[in-house]
């Protein structure tokens, strides 16, 4: 290969996305201005209508951000102080801050080596007669093993709630997001698959009691006007309902686009020696949220990463300090881990995230490949 001249490539393409999309974004929120109604509006109505329906759920409520999401479905299921909530510690830190908002226990349980994922298996040692509820996440973009984790939920009367804020429009072998949980969970933050210009979230479910809980809680305890019981303010703003319904027309192209740009990175940096490929497991519609490498050396981390910011490219590392491992770290009562959790570490230590968004190029991926390569050839 002649060597390629230096390019920029951005993590994000949130800009290139508005672009591309314009005139259906400002369509749909000029309405909503000239409505005169922002706050619990048609709009947002019309986009928990349509959310639901692409879940094949009964219910989506729109809250606002991914992390009341969770917190939220929590309280609603009555779960609270003295009871514990499994998920793992390899996770944007909102997921176990979630739990303890709620006022429960994180008990963090191992994670897959292949997919960072929840390892179902880990998760029957960790059950106490106080564990209320599987938190699984989705991340990077798969679906975690939904099947394995619904049976042991099922064997000891748990609650399962989906951390989806990574793979809106992912789907498992043979189940979908929302199907085999008791509710799912959803962050439009701006970064997200499917993203708002700012914060915005939802929950799906099926379940009656939940939605009608979540409804409550996101608004000052009430469902009908003037009556009250105990809640917070946490709503989804008609105007983020209003990009997000022309966005989520679209998602199901973005997320082809950017399963064609992760198949890339794959093969063009396939039998590398100083890192390994996570894998996308059989029958599962991964999206790629991240497309996330793992060096098999830690020091060689921040190496690469360097490497990358030199030659324009923006790395980052999803996510580098696992929640046990951060300072902020609630221990004792709030928090314990179940047994050691090796690839939870393994996996904060050697993760390098490539840019990755639908709107990439062939040129910015091919570029991005081969100075991985480059780097990968100069090492022992
Ligand atoms: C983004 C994210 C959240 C939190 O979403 P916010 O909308 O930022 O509150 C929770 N869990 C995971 C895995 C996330 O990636």
């Amino acid at each position: 290969m002649t060597t390629m001249s230096k390019m920029t490539v951005p993590f994000y393409g949130h800009v290139r996305q508005y672009q591309n999309i314009k005139a259906e974004i400002d369509a749909n929120v000029n309405e909503v201005l000239m409505s005169g109604q922002y706050v619990m509006g048609p709009m947002l109505k019309r986009f928990e209508k349509e959310f639901a329906a692409f879940h094949n759920t009964k219910y989506a409520i729109g809250v606002g951000n991914g992390t009341d999401a969770i917190w939220l479905v929590l309280m609603a299921l009555g779960i609270g102080p003295g009871d514990e909530c499994i998920t793992t510690a390899n996770t944007f830190f909102a997921t176990a801050e979630a739990i303890w908002i709620a006022g429960a226990t994180a008990v963090f349980v191992d994670s897959d080596p292949l997919t960072n994922c929840i390892d179902p298996s880990k998760i029957e040692a960790a059950i106490t007669p106080k564990t209320k509820c599987i938190v699984p996440v989705h991340l990077y973009g798969q679906c975690a093993d939904m099947k394995a984790i619904r049976k042991v939920a099922d064997k000891h009367n748990l609650y399962v709630v989906e951390d989806n804020a990574q793979a809106i429009c992912a789907r498992g072998n043979g189940f979908q997001i929302g199907e085999l949980s008791d509710a799912a969970c959803t962050s439009f933050i701006i970064q997200k698959n499917l993203g708002t210009f700012g914060d915005g979230g939802a929950v799906v479910t099926n379940n009656e009691k939940i939605d009608q809980g979540v409804r409550r809680l996101r608004n000052h305890g009430s469902l009908k006007r003037s009556v009250h019981s105990y809640g917070f303010n946490s709503r989804l703003d008609d105007i983020h309902a209003a990009v997000l319904s022309a966005k989520l027309k679209h998602i199901k192209e973005w997320s082809e686009l950017r399963r064609k740009w992760a198949a890339r990175y794959t093969a063009g940096l396939a039998g590398a020696k100083s890192f390994t490929l996570l894998t996308e497991t059989p029958g599962n519609y991964h999206v790629y949220h991240l497309y996330v490498i793992e060096t098999k050396k830690a020091a060689d981390r921040d190496v690469l990463l360097k490497f990358l910011e030199d030659n324009g490219i923006d790395g980052k590392c999803h996510y580098p300090i696992a929640i046990h491992q951060q300072e902020g770290y609630p221990w004792g009562k709030d928090a314990r881990i179940a047994g050691p959790i090796p690839n939870s570490e393994r996996n904060a230590a050697c993760c390098i995230s490539l840019p990755m968004f639908p709107e990439l190029t062939a040129e910015e991926v091919d570029y991005t490949i081969a100075k991985v390569l480059e780097w990968d050839k100069a090492q022992a």
